[in-house]
Formats: structure tokens, sequence, C-alpha cells
């Protein structure tokens, strides 16, 4: 694997990433959440970074691009709508592809959360930075776009290798946990829950997951399995709602 992950919390529940080809040494950070920790973690680690990869225009993903930028001189890159609000080099969009050295990301429309967000996949390394749009037992609130988008969006992660690792930019899995099993009393729920809470007692990170684990425990992704409802984004409709109003 020549992509290293740095992974570090920062803001309230954010986490900010420092990724590295280790091949070429460039390195890219995942959204800006918070610029001076991830200067000063950069700064630590003696990495130089090349890249800014947004994944949509939310302050606490993009609101640290123009210091980084100050910093390091580095290309900001992001969707469309990151530049309504803050400084962008080069925008991208679904199909498009990014290098940070010798690793290649594809760009991928996952739409909902806002209208423009993206997610970054390295289809080689089996990685992909999902940003606000999937997480741990959960999913990005749909802000922006409609179930039927995000729901589309959510189908799109689903159908990539299950061994595939997603990288959230939020701890929200505790809380989210405590809603699923409110919908699913599968004992594969139960267990994944038991681990996270001792994952979170010891004050670890539940993040990154992976796109099977997600197929088999969220309960976004299994929405037609958990609803009445015979359509699927119908049924995905009901649980986000169900989410939005439930007072864990
Ligand atoms: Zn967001
Ligand atoms: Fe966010």
């Amino acid at each position: 694997m020549p992509l290293t992950v740095h992974q570090f919390p920062c803001l309230s529940d954010n986490y900010a990433y420092l990724v590295r080809d280790d091949a070429s040494g460039k390195v890219a950070t995942i959204d800006t959440p918070d610029a001076e920790a991830i200067i000063r973690e950069a700064e630590n680690l003696g990495w130089n970074v090349d890249l800014v990869l947004n994944t949509h225009w939310h302050p606490d993903h993009a609101g640290g691009n123009a210091a980084l930028k100050e910093r390091f001189a580095c290309e900001l890159v992001g969707p469309a709508e990151v530049k309504e609000h803050f400084p962008l080099d080069r925008i991208v969009g679904d199909g498009d592809q990014v290098t940070l050295g010798t690793v290649r990301f594809d760009v991928l429309d996952t739409g909902g959360h806002t209208l423009g967000h993206i997610c970054y996949y390295a289809p080689e390394e089996a990685t992909i930075f999902v940003g606000d749009t999937l997480f741990p037992l959960g999913c990005g609130r749909v802000f922006e776009g409609t179930p039927q988008q995000m729901w589309a969006s959510l189908s799109r992660l689903a159908a990539l290798p299950p061994e595939t690792v997603a990288w959230s930019a939020h701890e929200y899995t505790l809380a989210n946990g405590r809603f699923a099993v409110t919908v699913d009393s599968s004992p594969a729920l139960a267990e994944r829950m038991r681990q996270i809470e001792a994952t979170r007692a010891r004050g670890e990170p539940t993040v990154p997951t992976t796109i099977g684990e997600e197929r088999r425990t969220n309960p976004f992704f299994r929405a037609p399995e958990l609803s009445n409802e015979t359509d699927p984004a119908l049924a995905f409709a009901e649980i986000r709602a169900a989410k939005d109003n439930f007072k864990g």
C-alpha cells in the first residue's frame, strides 16, 4: 500500500486527513476543517501539503482552504460549489481523476448532503474518502438534495468492492448506532454496537469502516430490508426521516 493515511481529530467531532503517496512523497489533505491543526500536524510529520481535496462546501470541510494555500502554496481541488464560498483552484466532478504522485483518485458524484458533494476513490488502494456522505452506521443529513439523490449516492458507494476502506469526516458512530438499534434488531448490529462502545470507551476512532461492514449493518444501506416501502428510495427516505426526528 503506497498510501499512508494520517488521521487525527479536530474541531468538536471532525477528522482531518493527511494522505501521503509513499512512492513520490506527495501529500494531500482531505478537506480543511481546521487549518491550524492541519498545518501543525503536517509540520510535525515533516510533510509538505501539495494538494487539498474538498468533498463539499461546508465550512468544516473547506473553511481552511485559504490558510492551507497561504502556508503550502498547494493546489485546491474540489466541486464547483466550494468556489461559491471558499478559494478553489481546480473544479472536478463525476468521472474526473486526480493524481497524487503515483496514486489515482476517481471522483464520484455523491450529491445529497450538499448538491455537489463528491467522494475521492482510489481503486488500486481500495480506499475512499467519503466526507459527509457515509458514516459508520449512518449517512449525511440530506440538506440540499433529495432523498432519491442521496439514495442513488449511497447505492454507488454500496456497489464498491466490500473490502474498500471508507474514511468519513466525523466521529458520529455512537449516536448513529443508538438510532440504528431502534430500526434493526439483527445480532450483527448488536455485536457491532458492543465493539463500537468498547472502541469509544478506549478513546479510539471508529473510522474508518469498510463498505462490506456497512452493507451488513448500516441501516441506511439496509433501508429496503428494514422498511415496508417497496421503492428503495422511499425506504431510505423513511429511515432518514426517522433518524432526523430521533431524540437519542
Ligand atoms: Zn457537511
Ligand atoms: Fe461536516
